[in-house]
């Protein structure tokens, strides 16, 4: 690369030091995390006071640049990757994803096509194949095998988008009018569904009611389509909950996949969080039938080490995809067009520009090993139940959901008010956050125990702040 003084670009061997630099930063960041406050304590409109209302026409130093990590982004930052953070769910991290990612940043190279990306293809064909394996998931769904195949997408919202997309897409093929397509979720379904539905064009939208497990009542599911198609209208989508978000609630899948296959529906498995869970074979049966799915999805960088973004999207036919999606323009055409080993990811999803999201999930998975994966996931898991123990045994709590993994939803047995000022409390501690979260009018709060440097001790510490400010009753 040419290095004259008249190259705009940072010069190579500021750019050694930088990055060194800014990987002591990050080290930095992860050794002393606890020391910060989770959420700032600052106002809408403080962090873009400190930055100028015009871009700089002249070039600024790049040593200034960084310090304003320091002074203008850490004041306004919520630390998802604090110990403490037990709130949502965790957003994935580790010191190996971030090396992956900064490598692929740097390679920026496009992946819509086998010719355009080789091993960043090849490397995600082969690290989506390993998933399935290691997730106990049908073996049809390896590229290698087929007929099915799995991509990399952003996130599981888009994931959940693009099913509903090709089974739209199907359906109208079939003959079907698109208005009269209807898609099927729980209530307690995540919101990305109803709004992937409204995207992809479908008039009729359906929250089917849950039951005592606030897992979709199948009973009702058959109801609803009964009702529809009387109506003259077109059952086309239904999805199963993996893991609801506000509970970790897990639908019925096999009787589910019946209704779908009486009614030639498409079936979509939302497991966005639980997916990385499957990886322990005592958890899988959560998911029993999943092998009768059309189409599942997980985010790696909810809670398998890997940062954002990477959600696993698998099709069990992957023609199905690339029917749906596949225009080969004249500019795109090249000697492997149609070589079935060559796979064009562009056909796979929306975009057509993608990323090396593979290169941080091979990195992550190669340098823990499936072995401590599974311990990691396994952890969270036990240290969930022992704080739901802890929460049982005291009279003052009761717990408001199931708890299938590691996510325990409670509240005060006073009422939503002092549920409510329990998380406050909490929360305002600045060492802990925990969501509160309402349904059906009941207040509750919900833990999830997942972050990357979440230790048991944090989980004791929870529970002390809980017990310090729970209300007696
Ligand atoms: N589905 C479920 C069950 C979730 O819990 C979430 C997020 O928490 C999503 C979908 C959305 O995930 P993403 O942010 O990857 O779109």
């Amino acid at each position: 690369m040419s290095d004259t003084e008249n190259s705009p670009h940072l010069p190579i061997e500021d750019f050694r030091e930088y990055g060194y630099q800014l990987v002591d930063w990050l080290a930095e960041y992860f050794t002393n995390i606890e020391s910060q406050r989770i959420l700032p304590e600052i106002s809408p409109g403080d962090i873009r006071a400190m930055l100028p209302d015009v871009a700089p026409e002249q070039a600024e130093d790049m040593g200034h640049i960084i310090d304003d990590l320091d002074r203008v982004v850490m004041p306004g930052m919520a630390h998802w990757q604090h110990p403490g953070w037990f709130a949502f769910f965790p957003s994935g991290v580790s010191p190996v994803s971030v090396l992956g990612e900064f490598v692929a940043a740097g390679l920026a190279t496009q992946g819509m096509m086998w010719s355009t990306a080789p091993s960043p293809t090849e490397i995600e064909n082969t690290v989506l194949d390993w998933l399935v394996d290691l997730l106990g998931l049908p073996s049809t769904w390896r590229i290698d095998t087929g007929p099915g195949g799995g991509v990399l997408q952003m996130s599981a919202s888009d994931s959940t988008h693009l099913s509903l997309a090709v089974a739209r897409h199907h359906a109208v093929e079939a003959g079907h009018a698109t208005d009269s397509l209807v898609a099927y979720g729980s209530e307690q379904a995540h919101s990305s569904i109803e709004k992937g539905a409204r995207i992809a064009g479908y008039r009729h939208i359906r929250s089917i009611r849950v039951d005592e497990s606030f897992a979709l009542d199948v009973d009702a599911l058959e109801n609803q389509v009964e009702a529809d198609l009387a109506s003259g209208l077109v059952p086309t989508w239904v999805c199963s909950a993996v893991g609801t978000t506000s509970t970790t609630a897990m639908d019925p899948i096999r009787p589910i996949a019946a209704v779908a296959k009486d009614h030639g529906m498409w079936h979509h498995a939302d497991a966005a969080y639980a997916g990385s869970a499957m990886i322990c074979p005592e958890f899988r049966n959560l998911q029993d039938g999943v092998e009768l799915v059309d189409s599942y999805t997980f985010n790696p960088h909810k809670w398998l080490l890997t940062n954002f973004d990477c959600s696993v999207f698998w099709a069990a036919d992957r023609s199905k995809l690339i029917d749906a999606l596949s225009i080969l323009p004249a500019y795109l055409k090249n000697e492997s067009s149609g070589d079935p080993a060559a796979i064009d990811y562009r056909d796979w999803h929306v975009p057509l520009g993608r990323r090396f999201r593979a290169l941080k999930l091979w990195f992550v998975i190669r340098s823990y090993g499936a072995e401590k994966l599974r311990d990691f996931v396994r952890s969270h898991v036990d240290w969930a139940k022992e704080l739901e123990d802890r929460i049982q045994a005291d009279g003052r709590f009761e717990v408001t959901a199931p708890r299938t993994l590691a996510l325990v939803c409670f509240r005060h047995v006073g009422g939503n008010d002092l549920t409510k000022s329990l998380a406050d409390a909490v929360n305002a501690s600045g060492t802990a956050y925990v969501t509160p979260s309402m349904i059906d009018e009941t207040q509750f709060i919900r833990v999830s125990v997942g972050s990357t440097w979440t230790e048991r001790h944090h989980v004791d510490a929870l529970w002390e702040l809980i017990d310090l400010h729970g209300a007696p009753v």
